[in-house]
């Protein structure tokens, strides 16, 4: 009775120590009990840590992704740094996200950029809606564009009758 308890404890202890290591608690559990405990431990202990193998690999993934190559000399630096600490590269400043504006020149100047879109310049209209600016300065409604458009093609594949 005595020798069965300390199986069963054995076996609890075996558990803990796999569950610890990212391996299956229960499995090993019930392992111990077949093979002996002291058995199952000493493979615990031999078979790779997997809990501590993903730790490692999360830590370098967080590493990598704080950190950017070096054009010069190829070396992982952080990604704040704007000089290499291995070779002494001056980074260039990161372009700020600029809103898009077009060329102040043309017909163009001072309007929000939304998209070029199937070779058309989509700006925002002063009502907030996208629009369409035509080089003559004339606009139009980007939706009105859009549904004129795609009747024609409709019509065109034979959808519209
Ligand atoms: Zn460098």
């Amino acid at each position: 009775m005595e020798f069965a308890l300390i199986w069963i404890v054995g076996a609890v202890i075996v558990a803990a120590a796999a569950s610890g290591r990212g391996h299956s608690g229960l499995g090993w559990f019930l392992l111990s009990l077949l093979i002996s405990p002291l058995l199952a431990l000493i493979a615990v202990l031999v078979i790779p840590n997997r809990a501590a193998a993903e730790a490692e690999r999360r830590k370098e993934e967080a590493e990598l992704a704080d950190t950017k190559p070096c054009p010069r000399c190829a070396e992982r630096v952080k990604k704040a740094a704007a000089v290499c600490r291995f070779c002494g590269h001056e980074f260039e400043p990161e372009p700020e996200q600029a809103p898009l504006v077009a060329d102040p020149s043309g017909p163009f100047a001072g309007k929000e950029l939304i998209e070029v879109y199937n070779g058309r310049t989509i700006f925002r209209h002063a009502n907030g809606r996208p629009a369409v600016l035509y080089k003559d300065g004339s606009e139009q409604d980007f939706y009105e564009v859009s549904a004129a458009r795609r009747l024609v093609d409709e019509d065109k594949d034979g959808l519209v009758a």
